[in-house]
């Protein structure tokens, strides 16, 4: 299931980010400010218990959260995302997944795992670009060995390939994301787009400094 949050400020941030004019400072801030608004969306049903608190003038009941979260940035992009979370939620566990595509077979090889013990907890997987759906795919495959209770996908934009490849391969994990693109162009990259997301957070595009 494909959840596409629409607040004005999700709307907003990501305008400012696809702008090309965007530099990796203010770019990286963005990407920051964006997630939680996602993050804030995915984790909507995590499930919590009651907690009594005294406030200075009585006892009440509140809620805390009761649900271990693992969260699992694709490297490099989902970088960008991962500072949201770890500031929203302090006790959230990382792992991190290292995806390039092998260029004999063009399907997507892990360089890079370190997955957190996963089983009976709440994973969120972090990629920013949902394009052709490989990398999350591959990752999902991955997190989902580990038997997590539940896994959820946080993306900033996804393309309908990507989303498509997710549904196929994995029906069962929903998705946020700040925007349904277009299309892919021939290069994989998502139209209209942000461009290279890892470029444009770290300052590696042609052309930067
Ligand atoms: N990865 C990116 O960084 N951008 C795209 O448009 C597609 C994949």
């Amino acid at each position: 299931m494909l959840t596409v949050v629409d607040h004005p400020l999700a709307g907003h941030l990501l305008a400012s980010l696809r702008d090309r004019d965007t530099g990796p400072a203010r770019f990286r801030a963005l990407a920051r400010q964006l997630t939680v608004s996602l993050i804030l969306e995915a984790t909507r049903d995590l499930p919590t218990r009651p907690r009594v608190v005294a406030t200075p003038l009585e006892q009440t009941e509140g809620r805390e959260i009761s649900a271990g979260l693992v969260a699992v940035p694709i490297l490099r992009a989902g970088l960008g995302m991962l500072d949201a979370v770890t500031d929203a939620f302090p006790d959230v566990g990382v792992g991190y997944v290292g995806l390039e595509r092998d260029e004999r077979t063009l399907r997507p090889r892990t360089y890079y795992e370190k997955l957190p013990p996963l089983e009976g907890k709440h994973a969120l997987l972090l990629d920013p670009m949902l394009a052709t759906g490989g990398s999350a795919v591959a990752a999902t495959r991955s997190i989902a060995a580990g038997r997590p209770e539940s896994l959820r996908m946080v993306c900033v934009v996804a393309a309908p390939e990507g989303v498509r490849a997710m549904e196929e391969a994995h029906p069962e994990v929903p998705i946020f994301t700040a925007a349904l693109d277009r299309e892919l162009n021939e290069r994989g990259y998502i139209l209209p787009g942000i461009g290279d997301f890892g470029d444009r957070l770290y300052g590696t595009g042609p052309g930067s400094a």
